[in-house]
């Protein structure tokens, strides 16, 4: 990985920035730029044909000064502890950005979930938390389903910490399976908080959504609901989707359900009836109105960032765009809502699973809606204000609300 495409050296460039406006003073920054705490594990897993393969991990507890540390779990071959520590720190500005009572923290096993059986993939994940079980709890760290990680993993990692502990505790982890303590509406809420932000942005820039084209970038969780809802929610066209192998494009509109069911029948979008088979890098720099980057980091760089014909760049990935091409968009006119804005609905909703588990009482879907609607569109305008304000772009003034609050944490703790 070259040192310009390394997230952690982005993550605190990108901080830096944001210090430097803020005049923030040298020990807060300098607190603010590294790593309260972090994990390395090795643990061993016994593997269907017999054989014990030794699996690392990490976890990464970012900062807690405004509550425990909140992040998912990603299980990727190319997981390394820096994109751990960057995502760490971006959850840390996320939790802080939509005001919700949490802190920053990720966690990351390298391995190929690709290339296990279930029973395999099972055995990684409570492996994963019998090396890290006396780190986390409810009241320290909570993990969440990230990148190919999903609601039965989190079943069996908390299952693996209600034995570790003796007791049921389902506040341990968010994004469970309704069943077990899930919220409603977690399954689609990174999209859907994707979306209040888009609506916000549409009516900014006086944009009619109904009447918009839409590419999308990734087909895991976020980029499937975005289809879905873009649709349902703006009646908007999306003509472009990709997964890892490839994209599509179609100028008369994908049908979300069509989509899916030929992803789950064949394993990729790609081959879809009566569409184009495109590139991952032709997809991003289609003629559409939005743009919905909804993969891995370092999609839109110095080298792409000028191509890039959208309106609206809706960040539902973490990490995707590099501080070069930040620049770049900011200059085209391109308005980005940065991931850890455009993303946070994930975590928001997450924290009100925490808050039914605690009090063990749970909310219908629109009650949920409602409160992530609430969160988001504050988080949206207080973002937007600051950009106003500094005549910076989107992610600078989400680092500076951010930032600022994470700041004041610390200092009224006495830490700083
Ligand atoms: N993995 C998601 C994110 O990057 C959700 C984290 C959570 O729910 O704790 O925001």
């Amino acid at each position: 990985m070259s040192e310009e495409l390394n997230p952690f050296k982005i993550a605190q460039q990108q901080l830096d920035e944001a210090a430097k406006l803020l005049k923030l003073d040298p020990a807060t920054h300098a607190l603010l730029r590294e790593p309260m705490r972090e994990f390395h594990v090795s643990f061993p897993v016994r593997m269907d044909d017999g054989t014990v393969k030794v699996f690392k991990g990490f976890r990464v507890q970012y900062n807690d000064a405004r509550g425990p540390t909140k992040g998912g779990i990603r299980f990727h071959p190319e997981e390394t502890i820096d994109t751990v520590r960057a995502l760490a720190a971006w959850m840390t500005w996320k939790t802080a950005v939509v005001d919700i009572p949490l802190g920053g923290g990720k966690g990351g096993v390298i391995c190929n979930p690709k290339e296990m059986s279930p029973r395999e993939l099972e055995r990684v994940s409570r492996g994963y938390i019998r090396a890290l079980g006396h780190y986390i709890g409810p009241e320290t760290d909570v993990p969440a389903p990230d990148v190919y990680t999903n609601p039965q993993i989190m079943a069996w990692m908390m299952d693996e910490y209600s034995i570790i502990t003796g007791h049921n505790v389902p506040g341990v982890i968010t994004g469970k399976p309704i069943p077990l303590g899930g919220s409603a509406g977690r399954g689609d809420a990174t999209a859907r908080g994707g979306m209040y932000c888009i609506r916000e942005a549409a009516k900014v820039l006086g944009i009619d959504l109904s009447q918009a084209t839409v590419a999308i970038q990734g087909y895991g969780n976020a980029g499937q609901f975005a289809h879905k809802l873009v649709t349902e929610i703006f009646g908007a066209k999306v003509v472009a989707v990709s997964d890892s192998k490839g994209g599509i494009y179609a100028p008369q509109g994908l049908d979300f359900e069509a989509v899916s069911a030929h992803k789950r029948a064949t394993g990729s979008v790609q081959g879809f009836p009566g569409a184009e088979n495109i590139t991952n890098e032709q997809l991003l720099e289609l003629d559409v109105v939005l743009l919905i980057p909804a993969a891995l980091e370092n999609q839109i760089g110095a080298w792409n960032a000028a191509n890039i014909k959208a309106k609206i760049v809706a960040e539902l990935a973490n990490g995707p765009t590099t501080p070069d091409a930040d620049e770049i968009l900011y200059k085209n006119g391109v308005f980005v809502i940065p991931d850890f804005l455009c993303n946070a609905g994930g975590v928001t909703v997450s924290y009100f699973e925490q808050v039914q588990n605690a009090y063990d009482y749970y909310w219908t879907a629109e009650e949920v809606y409602d409160r992530l609607d609430k969160k988001m569109t504050a988080a949206f305008h207080a973002v937007h204000a600051m950009a106003q304000k500094y005549k910076v772009h989107n992610r600078t003034a989400a680092y500076l609300v951010a930032v600022s609050r994470v700041a004041e944490a610390c200092k009224l703790r006495g830490w700083v």
